[in-house]
């Protein structure tokens, strides 16, 4: 057995998700299901508990169907779309989308809104997820996501632009396509056409050091998450860099699936979606090992 075992108390749920889940429970004390537009959280583990209580997530076209009911909008917010939706089939929406969230549609919406802005609004993002959804409805779906170096083609170097980032990105690659871009346009000579916005969450940013340094206090890192959490992959990615022997996991069913190497010390850790109940499960079974 590991003579040490630790679960970091910085990992686990932000309070965007804490406030989600929150709403969640306190609806389902009183009544007897809730219907979640989309995964509440990236962890089938916590969906799976939610469910238990009542929670039943929904998809976008059995959303389109509903009338006369309620609900939950989760934190990671919603284009304009899903509120007209609301509105014309009597749902009430209970929204506990994160005020980080909200305070970043809130400011993509001004510019699009601005007409005398002749900028192209750029979303630094993962195309598809949840939250990059919701920004680009706030443009009435005219921006320029950006995942990746190649999706910089998009952009007409001849016209203003402007660029701003989903929350939960990484802080190096961002810099790495804001460098890009502002090279880009130096070379079509508009080097003051382009700006951007630091829009990553502080809970996300400050996590980066805080689980490189846990990451390299211990033999061995057991990262929980799950598949779909972009938080999740981010982290990850940071631990395996500062410490080789770092394991990803979605459940403490698969701890043993892995051929753990000896190590006198264990560190648990997970993504801003990962619940603490589980790393802290985690720990118990890496105890009898
Ligand atoms: S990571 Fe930050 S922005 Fe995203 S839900 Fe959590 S607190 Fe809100």
């Amino acid at each position: 057995m590991p003579k040490k075992i630790v679960v970091d108390q910085n990992s686990g749920f932000c309070f965007g998700v804490i406030n989600a889940i929150r709403t969640a429970e306190k609806y389902l004390l009183e009544h007897k299901t809730l219907y979640c537009l989309g995964d509440i959280v990236h962890n089938n583990e916590e969906v799976q508990r939610l469910t238990n209580m009542g929670l039943q997530i929904i998809n976008y076209d059995q959303y389109s169907s509903l009338h006369d009911t309620t609900v939950l909008i989760r934190a990671h917010g919603e284009p304009p779309e899903t509120y007209r939706i609301a509105k014309e089939n009597n749902i009430h929406l209970i929204d506990a989308t994160c005020p980080v969230v909200l305070k970043l549609q809130k400011r993509i919406l001004s510019v699009y809104q601005n007409k005398n802005s002749e900028k192209q609004i750029l979303i630094y993002g993962k195309k598809g997820h949840a939250e990059v959804i919701g920004l680009l409805g706030q443009t009435g779906n005219t921006g320029i996501v950006i995942s990746s170096p190649e999706d910089i083609e998009g952009i007409d170097f001849n016209r203003p632009s402007i660029l701003y980032s989903q929350t939960t990105q990484s802080q190096e690659q961002y810099q790495q396509i804001i460098d890009i871009i502002q090279a880009r346009y130096q070379e079509a000579g508009h080097s003051d056409w382009f700006a951007y916005e630091g829009t990553i969450c502080g809970k996300v940013s400050s996590r980066a050091k805080q689980i490189a340094d846990f990451a390299s206090s211990f033999d061995i890192i057991l990262f929980v998450s799950g598949e779909k959490s972009s938080n999740g992959l981010y982290l990850y990615n940071i631990c395996k860099a500062h410490n080789p022997r770092s394991f990803f996991l979605t459940n403490v069913e698969q701890l043993s699936k892995i051929d753990l190497p000896p190590a006198d010390s264990i560190g648990i850790c997970g993504a801003t979606s990962t619940p603490m109940w589980l790393m802290q499960d985690l720990a118990e079974k890496c105890a009898k090992l």
